[in-house]
């Protein structure tokens, strides 16, 4: 049965099909258009980057940041242990070592405290995901990074958009990565960007983007025929998905302003029962500004949050778990992983709940949402229509 509220629910907020008509009248819809440009200016200027670059994915801008820091076998690269496969494969799969980290209890972002019994000398780099869109503490990653001549990458698939004592998260790695997948905050169905802070990249980015070949150059007419120099693949976008994702990004403050009416939403609709019934809510250091990707719950145990969810499933609510720990994964074990060794991460992602989140979610839809869940916690079996 199809969910009355579902987790998720895209719609075009602007001019995006238009756009893609537009691109598709034009003679432009391979990679790198005139819609993939106005992406990459809007991008820049918007975050104050030197070179933002859209991607096919935000895991094949991780797999960029990989072969641009040059990460070889043997490496090691830290990485929080909840979060999705991709931060973790791009390494993996340049022969790189990922080292599990847990997360603080709050944030749920990567434990800063839990890093020099992690560090060794075969260390890398650190990528930091802003879990939900609430800032990783960047003071510390960045001196424990600078201490150790570490790099670190900033995994920003949720934090479009979000910021960092006024700085907008993107900007504070060395190289960071955005996600336009569906289930993100903008979307144009898969893609991604990779954001270059360090400019030093920006000539080897362009490369490794276009199959190994500096067209990039031959295109701003630097070269005047362009030839396989580099390692590389193709992870540019069609110029079609650019004119959808173009109108996502113009739509920018109306998507970010509904999302963030929806998450206050329900931190006021939840606030009384939450404390009633032991129930933790997001939690937003004073230095970060969200970027509303998610609203999640953490239940007191497993059993409560499954729960909650079945009961809300069965009165057609769609909230969901999140990020099986990447230790206790297959690829986990094989590294030797084993049950324990993040035990925040493993309390967590069997007590966490992600509520629906969506532009065009109701505040009606958000009270059902909430008396629903209540209902379900006190097991009392009262519908909501
Ligand atoms: C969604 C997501 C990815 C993967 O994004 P794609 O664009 O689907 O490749 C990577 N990391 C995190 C933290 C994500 O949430």
């Amino acid at each position: 049965m199809a969910s009355r509220i579902p987790f998720n629910r895209v719609t075009a907020a602007g001019n995006e099909l238009e756009y893609v008509a537009e691109a598709v009248r034009s003679d432009h819809i391979s990679g790198d258009g005139p819609f993939t440009r106005r992406c990459h200016a809007l991008l820049e200027q918007l975050l104050g980057a030197p070179r933002v670059l859209l991607t096919t994915s935000c895991t094949h801008a991780l797999e960029m940041c990989a072969l641009l820091l040059d990460i070889r076998p043997g490496d090691e690269v830290i990485l929080p242990s909840f979060t999705f496969p991709s931060t973790g494969a791009a390494f993996l799969l340049r022969g790189a070592r990922p080292v599990f980290c847990d997360i603080r209890p709050d944030t749920l972002n990567l434990d800063e405290r839990r890093l020099p019994e992690l560090l060794g000398e075969r260390t890398r780099a650190i990528v930091a995901v802003h879990y939900a869109g609430v800032a990783c503490e960047m003071q510390v990653l960045g001196e424990v990074a600078a201490r150790h001549g570490l790099h670190l990458i900033e995994d920003n698939a949720h934090g479009l958009f979000g910021s960092w004592r006024g700085r907008p998260l993107g900007t504070l790695g060395c190289l960071a990565t955005l996600s336009f997948h569906e289930s993100k905050n903008l979307t144009c169905g898969e893609g991604g960007a990779l954001v270059v802070n360090d400019p030093s990249h920006t000539e080897r980015a362009e490369i490794l983007r276009e199959k190994g070949t500096d067209r990039s150059r031959f295109f701003r007419g630097e070269v005047d025929r362009y030839t396989w120099v580099d390692l590389g693949s193709s992870y540019l976008p069609s110029d079609i998905l650019a004119a959808f994702l173009y109108g996502q990004l113009e739509a920018r403050e109306r998507i970010q302003a509904a999302r963030r009416r929806a998450f206050e939403t329900y931190r006021e609709l939840l606030e009384g029962p939450a404390a009633a019934l032991g129930l933790q809510l997001p939690t937003v250091p004073e230095d970060c500004r969200p970027a509303y990707h998610l609203f999640h719950v953490l239940f007191p145990d497993e059993a409560c949050r499954e729960q909650a969810r079945s009961y809300m499933t069965a009165h057609g609510i769609k909230a969901v778990t999140h990020y099986e720990p990447l230790h206790l994964s297959g690829i986990g074990q094989r590294l030797g992983c084993r049950q324990g060794m993040c035990p925040v991460t493993e309390s967590v992602a069997r007590r966490i709940l992600r509520l629906p989140l969506y532009p065009a979610l109701t505040a009606a839809e958000q009270e059902d949402v909430v008396r629903t869940l209540v209902a379900a916690f006190h097991g009392q079996g009262r519908g909501t229509r």
